[in-house]
């Protein structure tokens, strides 16, 4: 059968555990066998240790069933069901030897096998319980050989990644690099020609997971509208202080270059004035924010919330900190102004129905993706457009999404910054 593995890369967000499940069901539906790698690409670069790596997990041989194994009664007892080690907030690997994965079997095995029960009741965990972490050694070219060996060593045919558009980088950097990788493995030995056949083409497919929602070509990532509920939540705890003491406050959000957390949680809480990367002020950032803040208080308003998204950027393209802001509201209104950063928070718990939904709607599409993908098609990240889940190249929606990091990097735009290539939309 059919091998596919799936992965969780880069920050967390909640829905992946979803996204994880739905891939995993799906394949096993389609007949085929389904893998998880644990902690991202540096599970994938480090593969399993070679002692475990003809082992099976415990409860593998009871995964042999196949999909008609669904109607078959729940395993039971000690191997029933592997126990995956929660992670919340960014991963950090398992230390060696002090980890619950030791006692699940699952030391020094990055690659794992799971059936249909092991994701039993993921929908609504949050961070990723198969772990995610940042990996140095995949943005070189010796990581992704052994990432690509490790592939092949486990006979995976297809693999689906869930991440950010750095993990998607990567994703997209091996499928291109692919026919090197598998040509240099052929010529050291480590693979056969049977093999360098078979794995002519890597089938590699995305999913955005990220609470920024900044990837081009898809109107929503996973995790964030329960990144945006979490931030609500918070907004709103803090408004009925604020109205209480006629206080000021500046609440500092996540989304690196993207304001889309700052833009929608202004609407949603019905904040003063937003700052976001996208649309820097026009002029001097303190005058606008005073004048309508001071038309805010003479109509009555006891509490003022500002939102600044942490990218936000002045006229000539500077950072506009929380602290900046507080200063002048300070200075200027004087008003008695608290900053709270929001940080990790907006991360984590349970996703949302919205995320569950998109994450195992995308599940599905990534399997069917995955299975369709000839040598000749392009590799896809699955986008949701217009309320329809749909495959976008994942080439050009990588390209899209650097570009505008790029403009903001490199301070190379004026007024507001057009969010993609309008032909990408096309
Ligand atoms: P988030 O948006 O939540 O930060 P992300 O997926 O963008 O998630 P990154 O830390 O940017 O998070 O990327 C995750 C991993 O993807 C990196 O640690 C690295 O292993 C791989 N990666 C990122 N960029 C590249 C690249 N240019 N080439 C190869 N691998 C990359």
């Amino acid at each position: 059968p059919t091998k596919i593995a799936v992965m969780t890369s880069g920050g967390d967000s909640a829905g992946m555990n979803a996204a994880v499940r739905s891939v995993v069901k799906m394949a096993i539906f389609k007949g085929c066998h389904a893998y998880v790698i644990r902690e991202g690409w540096e599970g994938l670069v480090r593969g399993n240790d070679e002692d475990q790596g003809s082992n099976p997990t415990p409860h593998e041989e009871s995964l042999d069933a196949g999909p008609e194994s669904l109607a078959q009664p729940r395993r039971e007892g000690k191997a029933a069901k592997i126990k995956f080690v929660p992670t919340y907030g960014e991963g950090e690997l398992l230390k060696e030897g002090v980890s619950e994965a030791e006692t699940v079997g699952l030391k020094g095995r990055y690659i794992v096998r799971v059936g249909w029960d092991d994701v039993r009741g993921w929908l609504d965990a949050g961070g990723t319980l198969i772990g995610t972490a940042r990996c140095a050694a995949f943005r070189e070219q010796a990581g992704r050989l052994k990432a690509a060996h490790n592939l092949i060593k486990h006979g995976i045919d297809a693999l689906a990644v869930c991440g950010g558009d750095g993990s998607l980088t990567g994703a997209d950097r091996l499928r291109a690099e692919w026919p090197e990788l598998i040509g240099m493995l052929k010529d050291n030995g480590d693979i056969t020609q049977a093999q360098f056949e078979r794995y002519a083409h890597l089938k590699i497919v995305g999913l955005v997971g990220s609470i920024d929602n900044d990837l081009a070509g898809t109107d929503l990532t996973i995790g964030a509208a329960t990144a945006l509920s979490r931030i609500c939540e918070a907004v709103d705890s803090i408004s009925s202080t604020a109205a209480s003491h006629s206080r000021a406050f500046v609440v500092e959000v996540m989304g690196r270059h993207c304001g889309w957390l700052a833009l929608m949680a202004g609407v949603a809480t019905g904040a003063d004035y937003c700052f976001i990367p996208e649309q820097p002020p026009h002029g001097s950032w303190d005058d606008a924010m005073c004048d309508v803040l001071t038309k805010h208080k003479k109509a009555g308003k006891r509490k003022t919330i500002v939102i600044v998204a942490e990218g936000a950027i002045d006229k000539d393209l500077n950072a506009i900190k929380a602290d900046d802001i507080k200063k002048v509201l300070e200075d200027r209104l004087g008003l008695d102004t608290r900053v709270t950063t929001l940080g990790h928070t907006q991360r984590g718990g349970r996703p949302v129905a919205s995320d569950r939904i998109l994450a195992t709607l995308q599940g599905v599409e990534a399997v069917e993706a995955l299975l369709e993908a000839k040598p000749e098609t392009p590799s896809y990240v699955i986008t949701i457009r217009e309320n329809q889940v749909t495959r976008t190249p994942l080439m050009e929606a990588v390209k899209q999404t650097q570009l505008v990091a790029h403009k903001i990097e490199t301070k190379d735009f004026d007024g507001a910054l057009a969010l993609r290539d309008p032909e990408f939309d096309e």
